[in-house]
């Protein structure tokens, strides 16, 4: 059945709870596991998500399959990060033929970048804003390919590295904020009947969004001023840090595809032990080994594992957006407090 006829239907069986028709939700595809329960939280019962780099993926390195391709070629809606994090995205649509809207959920938001790629990646000094218009300033959500492809250009080196632009927006509730709006208006474009359903679930999401904000940035700001640096494996909480106030340095840069140098690592430790940073945390994406060596040289412990660019399984800690941001934020402090 065709979403026209299932849309006539619903309509003329109105009193039909709509998970009647659950086979006939509204198709859409998430990129990765953390966009893919945002649009699950605002889309509801209306909605099935299909999303490709699931629980504990990496997106950065992330190789499409036959099947993903099928997966788009269904959808009615393809939601992305953008600001370059899925490198592999627009291959991927171009061999599915995929010809509907591809909704960049970080349109509006303000980038951060650094001052040179990866390394040496200090969150705080280099994490200044600025307004990244070139390829996001459209706010509608809705049919952002050209946006999408705009921010490529930064991808010209042979699909390594994303170039200065963090793409770890997600990482500040802020941001998540313009991630829900832009979801809500991806969905209402495609499915007008079911604005006010969306509208909605939107609204209760940012009540959410609005309390666990105030309850991260309460939690940092209870830590002592010289507990609030750390390391993690890749540069992936630029905007965390920016938003409640610590710094995160990485050997890694800003994508994980980046080889780590035995230099990095050795000027790593160096600073290390000069700042008497107390704490490195894993993540669930990354090989924690480094880490280890590194913690095993400077003295510093491992703080506990980051949920950085995926979210755990179902049955871990941080199976949503909001799970894994609280469960970020206390394991930061509980390491960082004691
Ligand atoms: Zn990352």
């Amino acid at each position: 059945m065709n979403r026209r006829i299932f849309l006539g239907l619903t309509t003329a069986l109105a009193i039909l709870p709509l998970s009647v028709f659950a086979q006939d939700r509204l198709p859409v595809v998430a990129s990765f596991s953390i966009l893919g329960d945002m649009v699950s939280e605002v889309g509801g019962d209306r909605v099935a998500v299909s999303t490709l780099v699931g629980p504990d993926g990496d997106a950065h390195v992330y190789s499409p399959t036959p099947a993903d391709a099928q997966t788009v070629a269904a959808a009615q809606v393809v939601f992305v990060n953008g600001l370059g994090f899925e490198g592999w995205l627009d291959r991927l649509i171009e061999a599915s033929e995929y010809a509907g809207p591809v909704v960049v959920a970080t349109a509006g938001v303000t980038a951060l970048e650094t001052a040179e790629e990866g390394h040496e990646a200090h969150a705080e000094g280099d994490a200044h804003a600025h307004g990244d218009a070139h390829a996001h300033g459209d706010a509608h959500a809705h049919d952002e390919v050209k946006a999408e492809g705009a921010d490529h250009d930064h991808d010209d080196h042979a699909g390594h590295d994303h170039g200065p632009i963090d793409p770890h927006a997600w990482q500040s509730l802020a941001n998540a904020r313009l991630y829900v709006a832009n979801i809500e208006a991806g969905l209402t474009a495609a499915d007008p009947e079911g604005a006010a359903t969306y509208a909605a679930n939107a609204a209760a999401y940012l009540v959410e969004i609005d309390a666990l904000e105030a309850e991260i940035k309460a939690a940092v700001a209870a830590l002592p001023e010289n507990r609030r640096s750390v390391v993690t494996s890749h540069d992936a909480f630029g905007y965390f840090a920016a938003a409640y106030g610590m710094t995160f340095h990485a050997p890694e840069g800003l994508s994980t595809e980046s080889e780590v140098s035995a230099a990095d690592v050795a000027a790593l430790i160096t600073q290390m032990k000069a700042e008497a940073i107390p704490a490195v945390f894993v993540e669930n994406i990354t090989d924690g080994r480094l880490l280890e060596q590194i913690t095993s040289e400077t003295g510093a412990k491992i703080g506990g594992t980051l949920f950085s660019d995926a979210l755990s399984g179902p049955d871990g800690p941080a199976s949503t957006y909001l799970d894994m941001m609280r469960h970020n934020t206390t394991t930061l402090t509980t390491a960082l407090g004691e």
